[in-house]
């Protein structure tokens, strides 16, 4: 089960997560955009880790809540609003849970997937952070069915999203500000799938 101590410890880790990938997310960002994901991505983890020691929410739906307010507030860009939303509805699923079961979790985990589909309205293929959000909610999902405990499940989650972020690379972007390089966004990795993986990736240290 995983609690609100598992929660804020995730979020906490994010922060650092974010500050080392800086670096290599910005740079990701330069050849197919304009070299600002590694900047947002640790501004608005880093204030959401401020946010959360300052006012500590009640709850994991609140923690999950006050996580997505800060980045929509402080990240800007394509990412805010995208990861705002995913966190937005993860924590609408999560509403009067006390602790989440690994169906909980995944359930969250999907709901929020699905926020940056309708939100973002791309689609898997299109070189994007859905390329390794999709599949990660997929895995778990299955995993989940299969009978699977929690290391597993979120584990599985992390390798496909590692593979959907490695299967941006000979995709040419529909979406996003990639897109108006039309085939020169071919032959690089998508910034956003590799934030959404390093998210998924500290989700799996976190809270198994
Ligand atoms: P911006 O492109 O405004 O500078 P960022 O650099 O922070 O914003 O984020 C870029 C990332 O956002 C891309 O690598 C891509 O993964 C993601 N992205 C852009 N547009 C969309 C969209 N419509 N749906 C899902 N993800 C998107
Ligand atoms: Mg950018």
């Amino acid at each position: 089960m995983i609690g609100l101590e598992r929660i804020l410890t995730w979020l906490r880790v994010l922060a650092s997560v974010f500050a080392q990938a800086k670096d290599e997310l910005t740079e990701l960002d330069a050849a197919i955009g304009d070299a600002d994901h590694g900047i947002n991505l640790d501004r608005g983890f880093s204030a959401v880790a401020a946010g959360l020691a300052a006012n500590p929410p009640a709850d994991v739906s609140a923690a999950l809540k006050a996580a997505a307010m800060t980045l929509m507030r402080t990240v800007g860009g394509a990412a805010g609003p995208l990861y705002g939303t995913f966190f937005l509805r993860a924590s609408a699923s999560c509403a009067g849970l006390e602790r989440l079961s690994p169906a909980d979790w995944v359930t969250a985990f999907c709901q929020g997937a699905e926020g940056v589909r309708q939100r973002g309205k791309a689609e898997p293929g299109e070189k994007t952070m859905l390329d390794a959000l999709l599949p990660a909610g997929q895995a778990m999902s299955e995993a989940l069915q299969e009978g699977a405990g929690p290391a597993e499940i979120l584990g599985r989650g992390e390798r496909a999203a590692e593979a959907g972020m490695k299967a941006t690379v000979p995709m040419r972007a529909r979406k996003g500000r990639a897109s108006y390089l039309g085939e020169r966004s071919v032959g690089h990795q998508d910034p956003g799938a590799t934030s959404a993986y390093l998210l998924i990736r500290a989700a799996a240290s976190t809270l198994a």
